[in-house]
């Protein structure tokens, strides 16, 4: 069946991949895959905007494609790979650059996140981030960027960039990406409160064992209203309940959430039904990845095979970026 055109999207190196990522993305990468030409990129360059030190960045890149790889992500029909192996990436960000008004990035929200969270480390390169993330984008002349929608303004940002540069060097060389808006689940953590998070240690990784998720889905918050046995509870505040309601049968959803509110189950049973069911639905994805941890080079040459997949259709588009820009 032919695809319907060409899927791009981009994550930094965070190394194990946890369920906040899992629901969040990887499991949508895994499915626009049936439908579409996917290039899935680890942004290793998009993380030194902002990292300190880099001394896992090599490990994180393994450790995150290697749950890519586990969770479904399929590289003989998908290219994967490393973005910093591809560098024509940073060429057409030079040129991209050029037709990148300083006013409009310093104004983009997530820009003004970024200097709230780094205030001592406001760089350059946290500036044109955005214009990173287009020649990212355009230089795969992708169709589509799956976004939540946190990220649409930085796709606008994109489209507004091709039209300046397609405008400035009278051509139609790059292309508009479309924006596949995705309904991107929030993850709140094991704290209950704030997003699911590496750097908030609230995290459950896919990586773990059955017994190590069981110890860590018991720490989760619960209704805080809930404190003895016998006290009724509120499902709808408890996060240990929106995690039922992603991995549990219909059944056990509906009678947790009866049960909850006269007492009828306590927090422990609760949580031990909910680790069970998630073991249970991330079995098969531990078994691959244990799988393909034994034989590390491959995952290398995994991301080596795609950088080369990418960097044919790189150089391509920035044949015809030199050209129509005029570069001798
Ligand atoms: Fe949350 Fe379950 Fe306890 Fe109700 S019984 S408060 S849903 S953990």
């Amino acid at each position: 069946m032919a695809k319907k055109g060409r899927v791009f999207s981009g994550a930094r190196p965070t190394g194990r991949q946890h369920l906040g990522n899992y629901l969040g993305a990887v499991k949508n990468y895994v499915a626009l895959q049936a439908d579409y030409d996917c290039i899935y990129c680890v942004v290793d360059l998009h993380a030194l905007t902002t990292l300190e030190t880099t001394r896992d960045l090599k490990n994180n890149t393994y450790e995150m494609a290697l749950d890519w790889l586990a969770a479904g992500i399929d590289p003989s029909q998908t290219i994967v790979f490393v973005q910093s192996h591809v560098p024509q990436v940073t060429e057409l960000f030079t040129i991209l650059s050029m037709v990148s008004p300083l006013g409009k990035l310093t104004d983009l929200p997530t820009f003004k996140d970024k200097v709230r969270e780094n205030p001592n480390n406001v760089n350059l390169g946290l500036v044109g981030y955005p214009v990173l993330m287009a020649a990212d984008i355009v230089l795969y002349k992708a169709d589509w960027v799956p976004v939540g929608i946190d990220q649409q303004p930085h796709i606008e940002f994109t489209r507004e960039t091709v039209r300046s540069f397609n405008y400035r060097y009278n051509c139609s060389v790059l292309k508009e990406p479309g924006m596949k808006v995705t309904e991107v689940p929030k993850v709140i953590g094991t704290d209950g409160q704030q997003k699911m998070s590496k750097s908030l240690n609230n995290q459950i990784e896919l990586a773990l064992t059955a017994e190590e998720t069981q110890k860590v889905v018991m720490t989760m918050v619960t209704d805080p209203a809930r404190i003895r046995r016998t006290d009724p509870g509120n499902p709808d505040v408890c996060n240990v309940f929106s995690m039922h309601k992603v991995f549990s049968s219909p059944e056990e959803i509906a009678m947790v959430n009866i049960e909850c509110r006269r007492a009828g189950i306590g927090c422990v049973d609760c949580k031990k039904l909910l680790a069970r069911n998630m073991n249970t639905h991330l079995a098969p994805l531990r078994e691959r990845r244990a799988e393909l941890a034994k034989r590390p080079d491959d995952i290398w040459d995994t991301l080596k095979d795609g950088a080369n997949r990418a960097r044919a259709i790189a150089e391509q588009t920035m044949s015809e970026v030199r050209a129509a820009v005029g570069l001798p």
